[in-house]
């Protein structure tokens, strides 16, 4: 009973957001396991590159130019690929983009610009997959969170604040969505490298950080999600819906002192 709880197989997989970084390992890991998957992107180049590496899978990964910034560019896209597939099962939503600064040297364009990407495109996008779903009864939709959205970093706000809607989102979503059979779940990854961040973590002083407040004392790997996008996609999960799940080797779960060794402060009188 327990053989397919992860399979995967055969199901329809689109990526927004599927070019490189953690969309696109999730687009190849589903590859790997035999999902027809489409990955979108602005960027036509990085994705048929992206395309090339999965020539030898059962299916090829195929790709829609697709920027989240316009509606009608959207709902083109997901019609298109229900047009070609018949349906979509599984929704990964990982489009993102941050820009760091402290939050009194924002623009109201820049605001504007992450919001516009990482809200509102995933809300849109959601929502014109969701229409599908609810038509043929069934469905997965998994949003990329973050380690912000359940705590704000410094020189990120805007970053957060979306992010903190996109949870609300998943969670809403999977409110409204549950009795059509569509479950809504995100992945909050922790410190992840990817293009988005290599350039932060090329500082020692940030890998030092990093590792004092990460328990499980590395840096995260895009691999490192697949299995928990997979497991969210499956049977594995029928009964789990508006759950943010953290994959973030721990950084969340508490606090570390700021002095190593034992220590005793116990205040004797
Ligand atoms: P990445 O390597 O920069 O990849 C971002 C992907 O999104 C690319 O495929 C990019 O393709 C696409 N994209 C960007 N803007 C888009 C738009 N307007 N329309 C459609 N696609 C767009 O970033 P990543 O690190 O993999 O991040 C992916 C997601 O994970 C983001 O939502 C991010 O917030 C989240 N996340 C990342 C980390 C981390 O540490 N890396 C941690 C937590 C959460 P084009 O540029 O060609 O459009």
């Amino acid at each position: 009973m327990s053989a397919n709880l992860f399979n995967v197989e055969d199901t329809i997989i689109l990526v927004s957001g599927g070019s490189r970084g953690i969309g696109f390992a999730m687009a190849e890991a589903f590859a790997e396991q035999g999902a027809q998957v489409i990955i979108t992107g602005r960027n036509e180049d990085a994705l048929i590159e992206a395309c090339e590496s999965s020539e030898n899978f059962r299916y090829p990964i195929t790709y829609r130019i697709c920027d989240v910034a316009s509606e009608a560019v959207i709902n083109a896209c997901v019609e298109d690929v229900v047009a070609e597939h018949g349906r979509i099962d599984t929704l990964i939503n990982s489009a993102g983009i941050n820009k760091r600064m402290p939050a009194v040297e924002y623009t109201a364009d820049e605001f504007d610009q992450i919001m516009h990407i990482n809200l509102r495109g995933a809300f849109l996008m959601s929502q014109a997959v969701g229409k599908v779903m609810i038509k043929q009864g069934s469905g997965n939709q998994i949003n990329i969170d973050s380690l912000s959205t359940h705590m704000p970093l410094t020189q990120i706000l805007p970053y957060a604040m979306s992010k903190a809607g996109l949870s609300n989102m998943t969670r809403g979503l999977a409110l409204e969505w549950g009795k059509h059979g569509v479950r809504v779940n995100a992945i909050a990854p922790g410190f992840i490298l990817t293009d988005l961040t290599q350039k932060m973590w090329a500082n020692e002083n940030m890998l030092a950080w990093h590792k004092v407040t990460t328990p499980l004392e590395r840096m995260g790997q895009v691999d490192d999600l697949v299995g928990t996008a997979i497991f969210l996609a499956s049977a594995g999960s029928a009964f789990i819906t508006g759950q943010i799940i953290r994959v973030d080797g721990g950084a969340t779960a508490g606090t570390h002192w700021p002095i190593a060794g034992n220590f005793d402060v116990t205040h004797n009188t």
